[in-house]
């Protein structure tokens, strides 16, 4: 097979052998089901190794292990709790629907999630971002209101990796009685996330942004009596999540979360170092070329660029033949023809986020991938360029 250089590792990330090492016994040998485990040793062995990953992942975020809910991934996490905790919160509190306060840069797992709460009723107010392509607190305490029930910014953009002041904006959120979600599944194991720095309520992770396995993931709740269950069914994850336990993917999301623990700083400041390389390089190859978002607020894995007079189809197709898998946006909007609608929140117009590209870095990446990446794409860019 040709030589693929991945820069892609904010869509996915491959799973770790060591990750998949563990997972395996759990799809053949070890499949009992772990709610079985009061009169079974097969199911205990099951129901063991899902408590042992609850571990690993509270130690992750720095959580209490029972406030870590297993989900089928950060897409369900944050629609449990748009859904979950405003429709809880509304009913107890308001004996109405309330307010719910966002960014218009989110995920779509947020922002469709909002616009399905408006449609039942729900007052949503979604901040704007500036160019800097932070959130500022600021402007979440003025679009605070009495009803406000959940405010929910994400802690990096997935687009162009921004981290945001999320304590800043918990304790804005606090102090008018409202509960606070970060949607972390672009910081979770890049970066130190934990739950009691950050002051938050609820945070969704994601396993496959850290060389963890697709479809598992989670949603930490600081109190399981704040939201109601967004999978109604038997008594799994204390009754807040029916449907039996993905045993293989949890273990592999716990390894994942364990081997991100561990290699953290090193990755940190590697990435970091590989970000800058490449970022340099191709600014001294490549003229008005520019950066999308925040340098010193971003995680290590993320370089988001606009190159005046390209187009991105062209040039991640070109890439792509080249060896290079990159994107222009998020991987779930891929297919979308319009430009990135991160972009356009915080201020590019059309043209300017049709001509940007998204490079982005993993455990995988190494020197001679960001070599290779700074001496194909200026020639790409120059022959693009000529062609216009
Ligand atoms: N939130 C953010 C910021 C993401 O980047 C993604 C994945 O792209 C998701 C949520 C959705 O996560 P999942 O793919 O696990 O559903």
């Amino acid at each position: 097979m040709e030589r693929v250089i991945y820069l892609d590792n904010a869509a996915t990330t491959p799973v770790d052998p060591a990750v998949f090492e563990e997972m395996k016994p759990f799809f053949t040998e070890r499949f009992a089901n772990p709610m079985t485990y009061m009169h079974s040793s097969a199911g205990d062995v099951a129901h063991t190794a899902v408590e042992e990953a609850r571990v690993r992942v509270a130690s992750l975020i720095g959580s209490k292990p029972e406030q870590v809910v297993f989900t089928g991934g950060g897409t369900e996490s944050d629609n449990w709790v748009l859904k979950g905790a405003v429709e809880k919160a509304s009913r107890e509190r308001l004996h109405k629907p309330g307010h719910l306060v966002t960014a218009e840069f989110e995920h779509h797992a947020i922002l469709h999630s909002a616009l399905a709460l408006q449609r039942q009723g729900y007052e949503v107010t979604f901040v704007k971002v500036g160019r800097s392509g932070i959130v500022d607190p600021d402007d979440v305490r003025r679009a605070m209101r009495p009803t406000t029930l959940l405010v929910s910014i994400m802690h990096a953009n997935n687009e162009i990796g921004t981290i945001q002041p999320i304590a800043d904006i918990a304790r804005v959120a606090h102090e008018n009685g409202a509960l606070m979600h970060t949607d972390a599944v672009q910081t979770t194991a890049h970066i130190p996330v934990d739950v009691n720095a950050l002051g938050v309520d609820f945070l969704s992770l994601s396993g496959h942004k850290f060389n963890g396995p697709k479809g598992v993931g989670i949603l930490f709740v600081r109190d399981h009596a704040a939201l109601y269950p967004f999978i109604d069914g038997g008594g799994q994850e204390w009754g807040l999540r029916g449907s039996t336990h993905n045993v293989p993917g949890i273990v592999g999301l716990g390894k994942a979360a364990q081997l991100g623990k561990e290699r953290l700083p090193g990755e940190l400041e590697r990435l970091t170092t590989l970000r800058t390389m490449l970022y340099d390089k191709l600014s001294a190859r490549i003229d008005r070329i520019f950066l999308n978002g925040d340098m010193k607020q971003r995680v290590p894995q993320n370089l988001n660029i606009r190159i005046e007079g390209i187009d991105n189809e062209p040039l991640l197709l070109a890439m792509n033949e080249a060896g290079i898998i990159a994107a222009g946006g998020s991987a779930c909007n891929a297919e979308e023809t319009l430009a990135s609608h991160v972009l356009t929140s915080i201020g590019c117009d059309l043209k300017e986020a049709k001509s940007s590209i998204r490079l982005s870095f993993g455990y995988v990446t190494t020197e001679k991938d960001i070599d290779y990446a700074a001496d194909v794409i200026p020639n790409l860019v120059k022959f693009l360029r000529s062609m216009a």
